[in-house]
């Protein structure tokens, strides 16, 4: 009979989890806490031939899996192009890999609406217990429910996400919205602009319903812009006067704070990405934290993705680093976790320490880059930035 896989969490880290485990031969119950089938907002996610490879060992179809773009380029102030690094790369979406996994998993063995609250174990078992006082039983448990995850929690309590001192705004605009100018100059490549002190990276996505035809396409903007303690505070408040902790529902952004947004990005960004932003669907923001577990196992239980390690998403990691997780948890899960961890934390350090070096050449004062026309860094940039970490 196959050995029972209990997983916490069914984003993309617990499908992919539960997708090589099921390769492997196990039974998969994948419980999620969220009452709907998540949904990502339609956000760009940069793939690499890691994550590509990691996808076909699961089995997942990839046709037409995103928008291929050829070149990196550099943009400054006035919108004059500072540089070029030829870089082929697919670019897709959150819920295209979710999709796509999702759909592996076999019927009945994915739970909505089933929130993990810890675990206990003893020499052939471990039991999850559930916030509605039930429990299951199974041989392995894995924590891949996210960066404030309940299993590390228990497993690690010492270990807390700490908040780096930026956001990412996000923002998605259809390219038939897009004016001519953007579409000529900015839309087709991977765009940076990087002047000290904030940066924005840009790409083509598909459109809805994974639409990849031209003209029905969509524009995935991404800028990073610092905002100490007392101005996250007031981002997290919504319109109630309630603080959110870690970070708020996107419908529930104060208008003042999007309006605030607008005025920041019309004195400190270049017009063609002022342009993009008027015509983009709400904008969101996400604030950045990090952490990275230095241990990812407990007896039966195991730690995957963002639960383990998040690297910030300068990297471009998140998604391709649970891929890895999971192939390497699929290897070593029912005969050594303590396996599973000696290969995977050293790995997720490498992305985690990449992100942190990435997130902070953004705040670095070089009085000579104001306007993005000569960041020292660039080239480093260019080539590290969305790029895998082996
Ligand atoms: C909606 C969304 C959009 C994203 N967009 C991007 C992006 O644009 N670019 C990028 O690089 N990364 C993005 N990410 C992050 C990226 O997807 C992750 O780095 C990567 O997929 C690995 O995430 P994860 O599954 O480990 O954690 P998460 O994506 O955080 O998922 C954890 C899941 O566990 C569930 N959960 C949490 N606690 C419990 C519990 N106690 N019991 C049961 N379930 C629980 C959560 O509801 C969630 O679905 C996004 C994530 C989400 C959820």
């Amino acid at each position: 009979m196959a050995q029972r896989a209990i997983i916490s969490g069914g984003s993309i880290g617990g499908l992919f989890a539960a997708t090589a485990l099921l390769k492997a031969g196990w039974h998969v119950d994948v419980y999620e806490r969220t009452e709907v089938e998540l949904a990502g907002r339609g956000a760009g996610i940069v793939t690499h031939d890691t994550l590509i490879d990691a996808l076909t060992a699961v089995g997942a179809d990839l046709t037409d899996l995103g928008v291929q773009v050829e070149d990196r380029v550099a943009f400054n102030k006035v919108g004059g192009r500072v540089a070029t690094l030829p870089y082929t790369q697919i670019v897709t979406s959150w819920d295209r890999i979710h999709q796509m996994l999702r759909r592996l998993i076999p019927e009945g063995c994915y739970h909505l609406g089933q929130h993990i609250t810890g675990y206990s174990q003893d020499d052939t078992d471990v039991t999850a217990t559930f916030m509605d006082g039930s429990f299951k039983t199974a041989g392995l448990l894995v924590g891949a429910d996210g960066f404030r995850s309940a299993i590390r929690t228990q497993m690690q309590p010492d270990i807390k996400p700490e908040y780096a001192g930026y956001v990412v705004w996000r923002a998605l605009a259809r390219e038939a919205d897009l004016p001519k100018d953007v579409l000529s100059d900015v839309f087709p490549n991977f765009a940076f602009y990087a002047p000290s002190g904030t940066q924005i990276i840009g790409y083509p996505i598909a459109g809805p319903d994974n639409d990849l035809r031209s003209g029905h396409r969509r524009y995935n903007f991404v800028w990073y812009a610092p905002a100490p303690t007392d101005v996250l505070d007031d981002m997290l408040t919504d319109a109630t006067g309630l603080r959110h902790t870690v970070s708020i529902p996107p419908p529930l952004v104060r208008d003042t704070v999007l309006h605030d947004m607008q005025q920041h990005a019309q004195k400190m960004l270049p017009a063609t990405f002022v342009e993009i932003l008027k015509v983009s669907e709400r904008p969101f923001f996400t604030p950045i934290y990090d952490h990275h577990s230095p241990i990812m196992h407990d007896g039966r239980v195991a730690l995957s993705g963002d639960a383990a390690c998040v690297a910030r998403p300068h990297v471009g990691m998140g998604v391709t680093k649970s891929a890895q997780d999971a192939l390497s948890l699929a290897q070593f899960a029912g005969t050594d976790l303590a396996a599973y961890s000696h290969e995977r934390v050293p790995a997720s350090l490498l992305a985690h320490l990449r992100g942190r070096d990435l997130g902070a050449w953004i705040f670095e004062d070089d009085p000579n880059n104001r306007d993005g026309s000569s960041n020292a860094r660039l080239t480093d940039i260019m080539r590290l930035t969305a790029v895998t970490i082996d």
